[in-house]
């Protein structure tokens, strides 16, 4: 334990066992002197956290974060700044005690990644040299799949699947909105990130209308069959939005091709719908800069070993968050923070030339289907020696009939994780 203090180190093993399940014993830390240069590109959830654990593990080692924005707004609990439960300065997070930590962070946009010279192209600053590279820079759109939807017709119709100018849009046009309007929200095909998002957020916007805007609709259009805990969040919208909230899956014409921001109207099928507000959440892929850096496949989005988060493609890369192929695991945030410290501990063991760690991975997602109505799915990862698979019987999602006690105690432990894994990443 010689790169740890005491209390680093039970600080450690409690965020790590919270957090991720890889245990001390498994992660071999670094002795001091590996001196190496470890740059992450993106600073949220995977990125944050990465930085912040590399350091953690092994304080020799130089670490730089390239980040974009100056302050990081966090997708999870936007649904509730659209749902007008909590503002969005209640979701927004520095960067301070990160850079207090020694970690240095330089806020610009990385264009290009030459994996060959080992250096990453910034857009204001010049090129930055590593030994190691981190990538988790989240999504990127797939801007052709939906007929008249690109970024420009966004600013009619938000996605709000980034946080702030998207989520405040739409924030604005929900107030804007007149009782009795209809809501069209258009869900995306697998895999995309935050898979109950979409009905978290159908909820927020019903809750919202049901004390405001009571005689307002919302339609729900799914590329897909079926979704995260379809059957909790079903009965909950009948028992708390009855007959407000109308879902139309796939194979029943929800599929939208094509969009008219004009004529506020979407085509799915055959039929076409008018809305007073349209949120087009479009399909997705791994940030541009993947492709642009060949770290990802035809698909869009990027191989890599998984059980060490090296890049299948490109050499002393390592590609963590939604970007990546994770075998089972959703793209959440939660998933990114467990990658991103299994990713550290291995990135750690690599440099000092020991072997990779066996690791496991956790992942939570709750979602609020009303301000004290909370349900979750939960589940255990391990690495199965070609892909990370779920662990049987560890895990589950919240029971179909249970009282409204146990919904209102989930939605506690939302606002807890919440607050606890952001505290993590920038605390
Ligand atoms: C509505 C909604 C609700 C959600 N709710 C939950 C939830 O309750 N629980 C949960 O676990 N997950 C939730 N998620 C999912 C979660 O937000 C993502 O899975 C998570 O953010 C992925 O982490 P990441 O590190 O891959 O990407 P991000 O967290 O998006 O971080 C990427 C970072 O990279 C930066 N960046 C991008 N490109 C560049 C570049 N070229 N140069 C420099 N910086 C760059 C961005 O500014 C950003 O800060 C939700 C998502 C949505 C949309």
């Amino acid at each position: 334990m010689n790169t740890l203090n005491r209390r680093d180190f039970i600080k450690f093993l409690s965020a790590s066992s919270a957090l991720s399940g890889t245990t001390y014993a498994q992660s071999g830390f670094a002795s001091p002197g590996s001196l190496a240069r470890v740059v992450i590109i993106g600073g949220g959830f995977g990125g944050a956290t990465c930085a912040k654990y590399l350091l953690k593990y092994d304080p020799s080692l130089k670490v730089t974060l390239i980040e974009k924005e100056e302050k990081f707004t966090t997708c999870p609990f936007s649904n509730a700044v659209i749902g007008g439960l909590h503002t969005i300065d209640y979701i927004t997070h520095t960067y301070k005690k990160l850079k207090q930590s020694g970690i240095a962070i330089i806020h610009d946009t990385a264009m290009a990644i030459d994996a060959g010279a080992k250096k990453v192209h910034l857009e204001k600053n010049k090129t930055i040299s590593y030994d190691r590279l981190v990538v988790s820079p989240g999504i990127g759109f797939q801007w052709d799949a939906i007929d008249g939807y690109d970024k420009a017709a966004s600013e009619t119709m938000p996605h709000a699947w980034n946080a702030r100018h998207q989520v405040l849009l739409l924030r604005k046009q929900l107030e804007a909105m007149r009782d009795g309007g209809v809501v069209i929200i258009a869900s995306p095909p697998n895999p995309f990130r935050c898979p109950p998002g979409p009905y978290e957020r159908a909820s927020l916007i019903a809750n919202y209308f049901k004390e405001y805007k009571p005689k307002s609709k919302i339609l729900l259009l799914d590329a897909k069959d079926n979704f995260s805990k379809q059957a909790l969040f079903q009965d909950a919208w009948e028992e708390l939005y009855p007959g407000m909230i109308e879902w139309v899956p796939g194979s029943q014409g929800g599929e939208v091709t094509r969009v008219d921001i004009k004529k506020m109207t979407v085509y799915a099928d055959d039929d076409e719908y008018k809305g007073n507000v349209i949120n087009i959440i479009p399909p997705q892929k791994a940030h541009k800069l993947a492709k642009r850096s060949g770290l990802s496949d035809d698909k869009g989005w990027c191989p890599v070993n998984q059980k060490t988060f090296l890049s299948t493609l490109k050499k002393d890369v390592y590609v963590i968050g939604d970007a990546c192929i994770a075998g089972k695991m959703p793209k959440s945030g939660f998933s990114a923070n467990s990658q991103a410290k299994v990713c550290a501990v291995q990135l750690v063991a690599e440099l000092n030339g020991r072997s990779a760690v066996t690791p496991s991975w956790i992942n939570t997602c709750y979602s609020l289907v009303s301000a004290d109505y909370g349900i979750s799915v939960a589940a255990v990862y391990r690495y199965d020696g070609k892909s990370i698979v779920a662990v049987k019987g560890a895990g589950g999602v919240s029971p179909l009939e249970a009282p409204r006690s146990l919904r209102k105690m989930e939605a506690l432990y939302a606002d807890g994780w919440y607050k606890s894994i952001t505290a993590d990443m920038f605390g």
